[in-house]
């Protein structure tokens, strides 16, 4: 589990990701294989590894990365059709960055949560 992940690069402007918003606490950039027409990864602008690592002072920067993916979504104007959240957790959760992140799908049907 490396320290200073692909993310943490994105995060600082070292490595080119199609960035959608950014703030003192998160940023928001497109998935680079987007699983749907709409794939926004939000993450801290800190690492926190895993859902696991995450302790009771994050419980506002965890809420701030859901309300951002919510606006995310009415920007794109997918919140009326509807979208998914998902955050995927170590290895039996298909996790392969960490460095915590929710990912906002949306723009089609997505069928049943086990097919993405
Ligand atoms: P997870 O399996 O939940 O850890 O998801 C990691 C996601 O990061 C995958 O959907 C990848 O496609 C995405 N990803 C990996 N590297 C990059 C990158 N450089 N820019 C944008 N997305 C990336």
């Amino acid at each position: 589990m490396p320290n200073g992940t692909i993310f943490s690069k994105i995060v600082k402007g070292e490595v080119f990701a199609d960035i959608i918003y950014q703030d003192e606490y998160i940023t928001a950039f497109r998935d680079i294989l987007p699983q749907a027409p709409v794939h926004i990864l939000i993450v801290p602008n800190v690492q926190i590894k895993t859902l696991n690592d995450v302790v009771d002072d994050d419980i506002h920067l965890l809420g701030r990365i859901v309300i951002v993916a919510v606006g995310i979504a009415k920007n794109m104007g997918i919140a009326e059709d509807g979208y998914r959240l998902i955050m995927n957790c170590n290895k039996y959760g298909g996790q392969e960055v960490y460095h915590i992140h929710l990912h906002l799908l949306g723009g089609q049907p997505l069928g049943s949560i086990l097919g993405i």
